[in-house]
């Protein structure tokens, strides 16, 4: 169980019932409490900016969600379900690393019932159409589910949405928290996998492969669908041979479940230049393969390029994994690899 360094309120977070909840329960922890006298996050220390990012993925800052107009989440979903910000994992290729300032701290939300109402508006506006909505684009949101059962309230709120559906990914194992919500086929819970060698040279703080599966076979087993999503994807070493025996200790997982709805999404390792300077202040030792000279360079969608590997390793990807996904996991999709 994530267990913070230091927490933080903010003003308005005692306003309600979940934000005193907390503050009463990490009275009784050895964890350092900030009471903030505004909403404007303080009292995380760090001289360099590698420590910034340590002592603020060590915070947890119990806030409220002011904005609740909802960003776009394309092509996945319609909507971002903000829960919570920021993880506590130290993946040193993560997305967030460019998003979130220098103190990446995680920010979990009491406000459930207002975002929720929200959703609920959203939905309506659509009418007949089936609405969606990811619930970790800026997060991982499992890690403070313990204290916060924002993923189990917003489950049994789509249980009783016709219209709406909700999905969320994760790399953490805590799914006994949820898990027994009553969800309707509503909630989609997506699993990030990589091998076990990636997960310890780069996906620091988080649980391994053996642990993730073993969380996903729990929840197909109560009939979420399920998908895995396989990146980055390294294509080094003996890459083939290791991802394979990945995906063969996922079927022995769950092969025996019947009626699974499962699902995988394959992506490559890519990388911008400034998340790769950005990387490199903070893993200063990282071993990243991050060498423009063995990439191919594109353009993306929102206008910057990416350092991506060439066509061939691409085709040379797609092959590998079409072939042991259609042979291992009969009846699964395979949404798309990239
Ligand atoms: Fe980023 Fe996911 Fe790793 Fe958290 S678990 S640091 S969100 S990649």
């Amino acid at each position: 169980m994530f267990m913070p360094k230091r927490v933080i309120f903010e003003k308005d977070a005692f306003l309600y019932k979940r934000g005193i909840e907390l503050y009463e329960y990490f009275q009784n922890k050895d964890v350092e409490i900030i009471k903030l006298n505004s909403n404007r996050v303080q009292g995380i220390p760090g001289e360099d900016l590698a420590e910034k990012y340590t002592e603020g993925k060590r915070t947890l800052v119990i806030g409220v969600r002011k904005t609740l107009k909802f960003q776009t989440c394309k092509p996945s979903a319609h909507y971002q379900l903000p829960l919570v910000t920021g993880c506590m994992g130290q993946c040193e290729y993560c997305y967030l690393n460019t998003q979130l300032g220098d103190k990446p701290y995680i920010r979990a939300y009491v406000n459930i019932d207002e975002i929720l109402q929200q959703a609920e508006k959203y939905i309506k506006e659509r009418r007949n159409d089936i609405t969606i909505f990811e619930g970790a684009a800026t997060s991982d949101p499992l890690p403070v589910e313990p204290y916060t059962r924002g993923l189990a309230q917003t489950i049994k709120f789509f249980a009783e949405q016709p219209n709406g559906r909700f999905r969320f990914v994760t790399k953490f194992t805590n799914v006994e928290d949820f898990i027994e919500v009553e969800h309707k086929g509503h909630t989609s819970v997506r699993f990030s996998l990589n091998t076990d060698k990636v997960i310890k040279s780069y996906e620091h703080f988080t649980p391994s492969a053996g642990k993730r599966i073993e969380a996903a076979s729990k929840v197909i087993e109560k009939g979420y669908p399920t998908g895995f999503l396989i990146a980055p994807v390294f294509m080094e070493g003996d890459w083939k041979n290791e991802y394979k025996s990945l995906l063969m200790m996922l079927r022995d997982k769950i092969s025996h479940i019947p009626n699974k709805d499962i699902s995988f999404e394959i992506i490559s390792h890519r990388y911008t230049i400034n998340a790769k300077n950005r990387i490199l202040e903070i893993f200063p030792e990282t071993s990243l393969p991050m060498k423009e000279g063995d990439r191919s360079f594109k353009y993306g969608q929102f206008g910057y390029g990416k350092y991506v590997y060439n066509k061939e390793q691409i085709s040379e990807m797609k092959e590998f994994f079409e072939k042991v996904i259609s042979t291992y996991f009969l009846g699964s999709k395979i949404l798309y690899i990239i």
